[in-house]
């Protein structure tokens, strides 16, 4: 045993660190050129019309569902295995949330489930008014059959990318919003790419970036014709709407840029890595991750589910063998739904089977870019061990 192996982690390289350097010593830290530099880098990249830097995707994902008007009186619907920004972003606005079980060989929202859904809320008359599907692991979901639904059912779409930059649906990158009225990325240090904390919305409906710029600004505009009335100065702004400070820094953007250079580099690398598991876990007793073939993934998670009706130990078992041996497994994710404040607020176990069957075999294995072969053997060599009880 040796080293502490992580599930996830940031690669920054003497570029990266430059970059940030850079931005220290000119003349913004923050509300610079740095943050509408890293927006068009991601935007192209994307091939999206507008994209919002902001300083988490938490605070993205508030900031679009309050762009799409979402508030009181009205429902959002996400999967349960998700973290839990994906669910908490409705209730930000006063909303209703609810949940549409996941496929059981994608791990993302179910668009059959989806659609038995629909048709029921129709006849209760309690339709959503956002469906926010989440590309889990960096896998997209299935967005073609999420768009007709939308386009039959009237709600609006969030993908929450979180997951996905610098994968691919149909050919197409994630983000390119062709199925969806607003993309999010996140820039955590776990997640593909980084700006510590940090995250983006992307659109290609210029009126809800403006709408979306505004809400991460307190409201506040310096355009004219956005304004009320004349300018009383050059001094002069108008706040004309609640917004937030949800602003990213130049000094985070600058270093989202340098990363943005070694994303395919990023997401070839996490392909490496994937399949090696694939090749090595294939004997033992456990699912490897299903690929779509519409999807090209951004291969943020690893998870992994064991197949206890063949093995005489339990998840937890195997669980705490790999964090004995200092590896950092993880469990993505506990089903929102499960979680005591969902609890509270009337939510009840069994009513999401699929994603609560999963919750009990999944384990996410380290999965990063600067993740070694010899220490990749000591993952697979201690679930060997661990599956062979
Ligand atoms: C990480 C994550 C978020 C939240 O991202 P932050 O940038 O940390 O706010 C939201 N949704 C999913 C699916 C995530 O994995």
């Amino acid at each position: 045993m040796s080293g502490y192996i992580p599930y996830g982690r940031q690669d920054i390289s003497e570029a990266d660190i430059q970059s940030v350097i850079d931005v220290l010593h000119s003349d913004w830290l923050t509300q610079g050129p740095a943050v509408p530099r890293f927006e068009q880098t991601v935007a192209d990249y994307c091939n999206a019309a507008h994209a919002l830097a902001m300083n988490s995707a938490t605070s993205a994902l508030h900031a679009a569902c309050l762009a799409l008007g979402l508030g009181k009186g009205d429902i959002l619907w996400t999967t349960p295995i998700t973290f839990v920004a994906s669910a908490n972003c409705a209730l930000y606005c006063g909303a209703a949330v609810d949940f549409v079980d996941i496929d059981p060989l994608t791990y993302n929202m179910s668009v059959a489930a989806l659609e038995r859904k629909l048709i029921e809320a129709e006849k209760l008359g309690k339709l959503p008014k956002i469906v926010i599907p989440v590309h889990f692991a960096g896998q997209s979901c299935e967005m073609k059959t999420i768009k007709a639904l939308a386009d039959r059912y009237g709600f609006k779409i969030i993908e929450d990318a979180s997951h996905a930059i610098g994968g691919k649906y149909l050919g197409q990158p994630v983000g390119n919003c062709r199925y969806s009225d607003i993309t999010i990325f996140s820039f955590h240090p776990v997640k593909i790419i980084t700006t510590a904390e940090g995250g983006m919305a992307l659109t290609n409906d210029a009126e809800l970036a403006a709408k979306m710029a505004l809400l991460r600004s307190h409201g506040i505009t310096r355009d004219p014709t956005q304004m009320t009335h004349e300018a009383d100065g050059a001094w002069y702004y108008q706040q004309i709407t609640l917004g937030y400070n949800y602003r990213m820094t130049d000094m985070q953007a600058a270093l989202g840029a340098s990363q943005m250079h070694r994303l395919d580099g990023f997401v070839a690398r996490r392909h490496e890595i994937a399949k090696r598991y694939d090749e090595l876990l294939a004997g033992l007793p456990l699912t490897t991750p299903w690929q779509h073939p519409d999807t090209h993934s951004g291969l943020h998670l690893y998870p992994i589910r064991l197949k206890l009706d063949n093995i005489d130990t339990s998840h937890r078992a195997v669980f705490d063998h790999l964090r004995a041996q200092n590896i950092g497994a993880n469990l993505h994710y506990i089903p929102v739904h499960l979680q005591p404040y969902y609890q509270a607020i009337g939510f009840t176990a069994g009513s999401h089977p699929e994603a609560e069957r999963y919750y009990n075999e999944a384990i996410s294995l380290p999965m990063y870019p600067g993740l070694g072969d010899a220490q990749q053997d000591r993952v697979i060599e201690a679930l060997r061990v661990a599956t062979s009880k």
